[in-house]
């Protein structure tokens, strides 16, 4: 999380929405950063939504922004992801942003701004849900962000577990590419939450996914979480069609699978690279310095992706492979 050294340190300043100073939540972040420079704002969007700002600038330098999130607490599940077999499909956003910064990231579209804002009212996340658990919801509170690898500056992820532990007709997917498993190992497996590794191969790793761990630290903390009882996901998504994907991928699925039992996982899921069409312009508009913003995608209505032959033929590729280690119904593609 450290930033090069022309420039200021990550989290060198801390803005604080009116408001926000009220939560303790936002009393622990503060206490993680004692050297930060806090600055008091009316209002999370004067700072994250200013005009003529660049993402990849701020990336260099994140600065925190505490927030309390007034509305827009849970969304309907998006066309973009998936919902694993549950009709009731939500997510929320506690976090807009994320410490890493993988070149494909559709955030880098979806806002001006790469600094970090956290929600502090945990509480009204919570009601929110309750409010809709007539009946069974699955919720991905790791949608927009990766609350796992942030887990050390605030126990978001803890708290939801504690949360879905009781709420009977709740599961939760914590989606990740950190190796953070320890700072959740302490806690009793719960049943309701799936922690969800995305597994990409080293090639896209050090490619693509900046700053995050590489394959075999992910393997890792997922299997110390299979061995600990928990009930863990391995995603192959998204899969890029990189020069010799096939062999890649193979390779990326076969380590996975030598490592991890696949008798104990809960499920796997892959998923061919799309984005929100928009985004994706916006993002081409602001950078040329990755190869996978540039393929010859398909701008289809909302989307954008690889053409429909490919995109089937890397899917048919991606389900052979993963039949060979899981039967279908463990498979969602
Ligand atoms: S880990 Fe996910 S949310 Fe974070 S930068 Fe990468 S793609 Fe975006």
């Amino acid at each position: 999380m450290s930033a090069p050294d022309s420039v200021l340190p990550n989290f060198s300043h801390i803005y604080i929405e009116e408001g926000a100073e009220r939560y303790s939540l936002t009393e622990s972040i503060l206490s993680k950063f004692p050297n930060a420079i806090r600055i008091a704002v009316h209002h999370y969007k004067d700072i994250f939504n200013r005009p003529q700002q660049n993402f990849q600038s701020q990336k260099r330098s994140m600065k925190l922004i505490l927030a309390v999130k007034k509305d827009h607490l849970l969304y309907d599940g998006s066309e973009f992801s998936q919902s694993m077999g549950h009709d009731n499909f939500y997510y929320n956003s506690m976090m807009l942003n994320c410490v890493y910064n993988c070149d494909y990231c559709y955030l880098q579209g979806m806002y001006g701004s790469a600094n970090m804002v956290i929600f502090v009212n945990s509480d009204d996340f919570f009601s929110a849900v309750v409010e809709k658990l007539q009946k069974p919801m699955c919720l991905a509170i790791s949608y927009d962000t990766d609350l796992l690898a942030f887990e050390n500056v605030v126990p978001l992820c803890s708290q939801w577990i504690e949360f879905a532990r009781i709420q009977p007709n709740l599961i939760i997917e914590i989606r990740t590419k950190s190796a953070n498993f320890k700072s959740i190992r302490s806690l009793a497996p719960c049943d309701r939450v799936i922690l969800a590794w995305t597994m990409s191969p080293d090639e896209v790793v050090e490619r693509y996914e900046k700053g995050t761990p590489p394959l075999k630290r992910r393997i890792a903390a997922a299997k110390e979480a299979v061995d600990c009882g928990w009930k863990v996901r391995a995603c192959f998504d998204p899969v890029i069609r990189i020069d010799h994907w096939e062999k890649h991928y193979t390779q990326c699925v076969q380590t996975v699978f030598e490592k991890l039992d696949a008798e104990k996982l809960h499920d796997v899921s892959a998923g061919v690279f799309r984005m929100n069409a928009d985004y994706l312009r916006k993002i081409r508009k602001q950078r040329n310095d990755s190869d996978v913003l540039y393929h010859s995608y398909v701008f289809d209505g909302n989307a954008a992706s690889y053409p429909d032959v490919i995109r089937m033929e890397m899917h048919a590729f991606m389900k052979s492979l993963l039949f060979q280690y899981l039967p279908s119904t463990k498979v969602f593609i």
